[in-house]
This record gives C-alpha cells, sequence and structure tokens, in this order.
C-alpha cells in the first residue's frame, strides 16, 4: 500500500463506490441490493482487509492460495464470505476446499474434477463459477465462448460442486465502449444459458467489472463486481 489507509478513508471510499453501483443498477433497471460488491483483497494485509469488513464489506476476492492461507487465521470473517478467483493450480485445490465459499475462476474441465473430488472427500458441496475467455485472449484462463455449454454439460455431471454462475475477465480496452461490447456479449451467453435450465446449473451470478469498468459492467448486467484498487489503491507487489 503506498499509504496507510484510516478507517474513515476507507468508509468514505466505499460509500462513494456504492453510489456509483447505485446509480449504475438503478439505470440497468436493478437495485443496489441486487448487485455484490465483492473487495479484490490480493496483496492486502489482514489488518487493512478487517477494516473493510467492520466498512460493511461482505465479500472478499483472494487470488493465492499460500497468500490467503497465512492471512486466513487473522481475518475476522464471521460477516464476510470469501472467493477464490485466481487462476487456480490442480495440485493445490486441496488445500483451498472447505475455506472459501465459493471458486470464481473455474477454467478447466479437469480443475472442476479435482474440486469435486476434494470436496466429496470432506463431505461438502462447493459452488463455483465458470471462468469464460470472453475476448478469446491466449494470455488469459478460461473456456472461449463457443467452448462453454459443452464444458457446462460435462461439468455438471461432477458430484461435489454445484455452479452457480460465470465469471470474466475482458480484455483492456482503452474506451468504456469497447469494454461494454465484451460485457454485452457475456451477459447474451449468460441469460442464453439460463434459459437453458441445463440439470444441476443455477445461472445466479454474472461476476464481471474491476475498478475500472465496473459501472459499465453493471449496465451490461453484471450483479458482482470485483474491486480492488479503488478501494485500496494501487497495488504494491
Ligand atoms: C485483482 C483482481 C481484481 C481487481 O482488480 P482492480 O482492477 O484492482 O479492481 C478483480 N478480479 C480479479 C480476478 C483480480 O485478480
Amino acid at each position: 500500500m503506498t499509504k496507510r489507509l484510516s478507517n474513515s478513508d476507507i468508509a468514505e471510499t466505499i460509500q462513494r463506490i456504492k453510489e456509483k453501483i447505485a446509480e449504475a443498477a438503478l439505470r440497468s433497471g436493478r437495485k443496489f441490493e441486487d448487485i455484490i460488491l465483492l473487495a479484490a483483497t490480493k496483496t492486502v494485509p489482514a489488518h487493512v482487509i478487517n477494516q473493510t469488513i467492520k466498512c460493511g464489506i461482505k465479500y472478499i476476492g483472494e487470488n493465492r492460495v499460500q497468500e490467503y492461507l497465512k492471512k486466513r487465521d487473522e481475518l475476522e470473517l464471521d460477516n464476510c464470505r470469501v472467493h477464490f478467483i485466481g487462476h487456480l493450480q490442480t495440485n493445490k485445490v486441496r488445500q483451498i476446499v472447505g475455506k472459501v465459499d465459493m471458486i470464481q475462476s473455474v477454467d478447466s474441465v479437469k480443475l472442476a474434477h479435482e474440486i469435486g473430488k476434494q470436496s466429496r472427500k470432506i463431505g461438502i458441496t462447493t459452488d463455483i463459477l465458470v471462468e469464460v475467455n470472453i475476448g478469446k485472449e491466449s494470455s488469459k484462463y478460461g473456456f472461449y465462448p463457443d467452448q462453454l455449454e459443452q464444458a457446462l454439460y460435462e461439468i455438471s455431471q461432477i458430484d461435489g460442486i454445484k455452479v452457480k454462475g460465470l465469471m470474466t475477465i475482458p480484455p483492456i480496452c482503452d474506451k468504456k465502449e469497447q469494454s461494454r461490447e465484451f460485457f454485452f456479449n457475456m451477459s447474451k451467453l449468460f441469460i442464453d444459458i439460463k434459459s437453458k435450465k441445463l440439470d444441476n446449473i443455477s445461472m445466479e451470478i454474472l461476476s464481471m467489472g474491476m475498478s475500472g469498468d465496473y459501472q459499465e459492467a453493471i449496465l451490461e448486467g453484471s450483479n458482482l463486481v470485483r474491486l480492488g484498487s479503488v478501494i485500496f489503491g494501487e497495488r504494491k507487489y
């Protein structure tokens, strides 16, 4: 962190963000309460995360298994859920299953199988989102749109997991209209799959939108935004 954030700084920042979320929600025919605000907390120390939880953040997202497990004991999670949002290697699944409320970044059928297997071992069902590479970028993870339905079909057969929706990280765009087009395409996919009512697949969450584009994402139908730098400042690695 570039500067130490005070409680009132964080509270004010979150308030401003909530107003922007509410505005975009209204413009898209919904309410603030329809949108989940998740704080993306990679590189953020546990005590700062706890401050944001005290300021009313109810969802946090972590990217790295080791970093999360290190911070976890210090986190005050009674009123806060944890989602895993980073690329997850199959060999790390065992360490994280049962310690998060959702895994948003399921980007292969193999990974889904491993999450199912580790969940069954400890007698739980893990909620997941399936990640879509909406811009078909080779640098990104996730299923291409044209692979999605087949992948969902295969994933829906796995015991120990429950598909709750889709997640995406669109290409970085200079112009807001370009971002909106990716979000629009993603929303179309989401609605299309939802309308098919596939067995064992519930399309409740469409996770898209980050610090630079969350209002556009909400305007196009996102109901979960993942915000890091706009809350915590630029990340220092
Ligand atoms: C870091 C991260 C975010 C938040 O990014 P910001 O641009 O800082 O808001 C959202 N989603 C994922 C998957 C991330 O890794």
